[in-house]
């Protein structure tokens, strides 16, 4: 078969972990007989240099044209760069709110999975973990809440006063949570819905929108739980959780400390959803100046992510397992990038690592 897939390189470490994950494509149409046709789409800061803007209408258009999309990531060094020097509707984060918006893309999961072979990356201990290991699904609302609603900065009297608004309607939380009860029934059908409803409107309508939902599903066990209580619980008890179902800030924070549970946020992949195949993927990690052009970002969440791609919207299942399969395979060899090395070993650069996995998928047979 024959798609047409857009491609983001980005910024930072984008370009260097978007070529790792189209080679591993690549390998991957090859061994399968498909073939992939690439778009090279521009946004955030690459956009901004190339066109003022960080996207326009025609790589707008251009995305929503292809079968689906992969990115790496976007932004620059917030201290330094001279794009954060510009009003922040110019700025690259802009760009992907915007496509996110246009889209709908209002589904957002993010698989955490800590590979066995990675039990040593993993900051917490192994009897934490348990013998059921770490393997959970985070469901974020992706375009409303806090990022989406109004926002401005007054002064008055010499004080300055910053608004930012967090607004949900019940339509927004039924599609998101009717995606997260859908994925609970292909897995362990248990939901944790998380809100502050003790203290937020927003979440006293999230947490009544989430039962009227559970009602269609009768067999995934729902509880909630508060983010604050989250938090700590995904430290003290991490394997409970099978799927999370949460709003857009708190599942962008929450994400981010699973992801260091599965030994680094290089191991988090994503996929952003709308009622279509269409899809957005990309790591969950953001542009990491600090190490851009070294030649050694984990490429493996944004491999993961191509995977996601060829499951969720080319409905490509056995090659994504492959694809999971030679990542496992890598890792099993004693293969690690720098992020989830052990003290004192050296880790294999970028490249290397798309290699071998290039290399295990020509083997595979799942
Ligand atoms: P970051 O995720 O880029 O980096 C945080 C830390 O994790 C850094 O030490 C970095 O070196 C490390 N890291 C991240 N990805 C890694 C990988 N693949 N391999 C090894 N180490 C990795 O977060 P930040 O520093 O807060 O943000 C940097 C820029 O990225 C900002 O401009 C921010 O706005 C942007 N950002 C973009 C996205 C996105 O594109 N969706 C998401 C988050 C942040």
């Amino acid at each position: 078969m024959e798609y047409r897939i857009g491609v983001i390189r980005g910024d930072g470490i984008g370009p260097e972990i978007i070529e790792e994950a189209v080679k591993v494509l690549d390998a991957a149409a090859h061994r399968f007989g498909h073939k992939f046709n690439y778009s090279e789409l521009l946004l955030g800061g690459a956009s901004i240099d190339a066109h003022g803007v960080p996207l326009t209408d025609e790589a707008l258009a251009d995305a929503e044209s292809c079968d689906a999309v992969i990115m790496g990531s976007i932004g620059g060094d917030t201290g330094t760069s001279p794009w954060y020097r510009l009003e922040p509707s110019r700025r690259p984060e802009a760009g992907l709110l915007r496509m996110r918006k246009e889209l709908n893309l209002f589904a957002n999961l993010r698989p955490a999975y800590l590979f066995d072979e990675l039990k040593a990356a993993c900051p917490i201990k192994e009897e934490l973990i348990g013998s059921e290991g770490f393997d959970m699904v985070i469901v974020r609302e992706l375009t409303g809440g806090l990022y989406f609603g109004e926002r401005h900065t007054s002064e008055v009297d010499g004080v300055m006063t910053a608004v930012d608004t967090l607004e949900y309607n019940a339509d927004e939380i039924r599609r998101t949570a009717v995606k997260a009860f859908e994925i609970a029934m292909k897995r362990d059908k248990k939901i944790t819905s998380v809100d502050k409803a003790n203290v937020l409107d927003s979440s006293r309508l999230w947490r009544r929108t989430v039962e009227e939902v559970a009602k269609d599903y009768p067999e995934v066990s729902l509880e909630h739980m508060l983010v604050d209580n989250c938090a700590m619980q995904l430290v003290s008890e991490p394997s409970q959780f099978d799927v999370i179902l949460t709003e857009n800030m708190f599942g962008d924070i929450l994400s981010d400390e699973a992801s260091m549970i599965t030994g680094s946020i290089g191991m988090l992949s994503s996929a952003s959803l709308n009622d279509t195949s269409f899809g957005l993927y990309e790591p969950s990690h953001g542009s990491a100046p600090d190490i851009a052009g070294k030649g050694i970002a984990n490429p493996l969440a944004t491999i993961l992510s191509a995977a996601m791609m060829l499951k969720y919207s080319l409905n490509l299942d056995k090659e994504a397992r492959c694809i999971e399969a030679a990542v496992k395979k890598a890792l099993k060899a004693g293969y690690r990038t720098p992020d989830i090395a052990r003290k004192g070993e050296k880790g294999i650069g970028t490249s290397e690592m798309g290699n071998l996995v290039a290399e295990a998928l020509s083997t595979c047979s799942v």
